[in-house]
């Protein structure tokens, strides 16, 4: 009864945005905080998932840290929780990743699942479990449950059809991003004014974190699917797909995930749906989609990501959840693991001095947009294991090459460190200097897009406004 009480009126509170009354927050203390047993399988709404989310992050603060990326077209926060010993904020060395769950409002299964993970990490790092505690000692994790809670809120329960699958306004959020090849083809963009309120919310984020690798949740399918999933009929076009420099990389990625997973790898297990070799494909050879949400990742945030489809049904009735949580559990952990592939460390100027946008290059990997490293002066750069041969540029600076053996770093939950020590050019001869934005000859003429800049809101502020909303409502429960 209480439970019934408690959700019809929290949906009146989330018509007048109040903050919900300590009564409230106490029934819900009760509902989703019983120390020993399981969060519950089962579809929360919008309300109670971001009470849960609240009253968890109150309840563990040295280990998450919950915050708000913008507001959807209706006005609902879309909440984000981090994870990790330094839950607050970004720490040098540590890699940031990210899940971002049911943009598409009728695919469901994303959000319930990553409500469970977020329940599994913390309480499996409050009973000392290695597997949780060196996770979240080694990576900052950033779960976005739900990127469309206003298409939830529409969605039919039907397992194919498409009711609430984009947000408020009907537009259907992964064909809504900036789109690189959209770009070189010289086809007109998204004008901004028609960019929608999550959309921008993401693009906002992607530029307060420098994201390593990341995942997007959908259903309907059983596939992990990797860039591009565009093509500008170039020569990125290989059989059909549309093949990205760092495509060995994705691949292990995708299989990382199927392989874990206890059927996706079998490739076939959806009906009316085509067989995927191993369940990975490379997303344009599947079908092409321009404005989609992984190559925006990937091309302008310089962060990998794949979009999982994790359930044949879109939205599967609430007693196959518990299964359908076993069946990727592994693969969700394993695929966290993966953002410590590869190398990471930082880029030093001659005065020793770490600096941004240093561009940070690896040999037969031309990126349309070169990474660089962070305000930190940091760079993460996800490479199987092998040699490598790295090209530091950096104005007034020699250009440096070095050539690295690269381990398997997952193993040791760390990448390899390895930092570049750059030389400055003396003054009488900076004329010559090296310019990174040419570091790559074949890079000037590809990177029209890499200068994007979309007109957002004023996200840092929000989120600053937010912190303090959510923080006064903790208080609150607490005494
Ligand atoms: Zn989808």
């Amino acid at each position: 009864m209480c439970v019934c009480v408690c959700v019809l009126e929290s949906r009146t509170d989330l018509q007048t945005g109040s903050v919900m009354s300590p009564l409230h927050s106490f029934l819900f203390l009760s509902l989703f905080l019983t120390p020993s047993s399981q969060l519950e399988f089962r579809y929360h709404n919008n309300r109670e998932m971001e009470q849960y989310l609240t009253e968890l992050s109150a309840a563990s603060p040295d280990i998450t840290h919950l915050y708000s990326i913008g507001q959807s077209v209706r006005g609902q926060e879309l909440w984000v929780l981090a994870l990790g010993r330094s839950p607050h904020r970004h720490s040098v060395g540590i890699p940031e990743f990210k899940y971002v769950a049911n943009m598409h409002g009728n695919e469901v299964l994303g959000r319930v699942l990553m409500l469970q993970l977020i329940d599994d990490l913390v309480r499996g790092y409050r009973n000392n479990e290695e597997w949780s505690v060196k996770l979240l000692n080694s990576t900052r994790i950033h779960i976005l449950p739900t990127m469309n809670p206003d298409g939830f809120d529409e969605s039919d329960t039907d397992c194919l059809f498409s009711q609430g699958r984009g947000n408020y306004n009907g537009v259907d959020l992964n064909r809504n991003f900036p789109d690189a090849f959209a770009g070189l083809r010289k086809q007109p963009q998204i004008d901004e004014g028609k960019r929608e309120a999550e959309v921008r919310a993401v693009i906002g984020w992607l530029r307060m974190e420098s994201f390593v690798l990341s995942a997007n949740l959908h259903g309907g399918a059983l596939v992990a699917s990797y860039p591009y999933d565009n093509s500008n009929g170039g020569s990125e076009l290989v059989g059909g797909a549309s093949i990205s420099p760092d495509d060995d990389v994705f691949n292990h990625l995708a299989k990382v995930y199927s392989h874990n997973h206890a059927s996706m790898h079998r490739g076939d297990q959806c009906r009316d749906s085509s067989p995927f070799l191993e369940g990975v494909t490379n997303g344009y050879l599947w079908y092409p989609i321009t404005g989609g949400m992984q190559d925006y990742n990937y091309v302008w945030a310089q962060c990998l990501e794949l979009t999982l489809e994790i359930s044949c049904c879109k939205f599967p009735p609430e007693n196959q959840l518990p299964a359908l949580w076993t069946e990727n559990r592994k693969s969700l952990l394993a695929f966290i693991l993966q953002v410590h592939l590869g190398v990471k460390g930082r880029v030093f100027n001659g005065s020793g001095v770490p600096v941004q946008n240093a561009v940070v290059e690896v040999r037969g990997r031309s990126n349309m947009c070169p990474f660089r490293t962070d305000k930190h002066g940091e760079y993460y750069r996800l490479l199987l294991p092998g040699n490598y041969t790295f090209t530091v540029t950096y104005p007034s600076h020699k250009v440096l090459k070095e050539t690295l053996n690269v381990p398997h770093g997952p193993d040791q939950y760390s990448a390899m460190k390895h930092d570049f020590m750059l030389r400055q050019i003396p003054a009488t001869t900076v004329s010559t200097q090296a310019n990174p934005t040419n570091a790559n000859s074949t890079q000037a003429n590809l990177t029209p897009g890499c200068n994007y800049t979309s007109v957002l809101d004023a996200g840092a502020s929000r989120n600053s406004w937010t912190g303090l909303v959510v923080g006064l409502g903790l208080v609150v429960v607490l005494l």
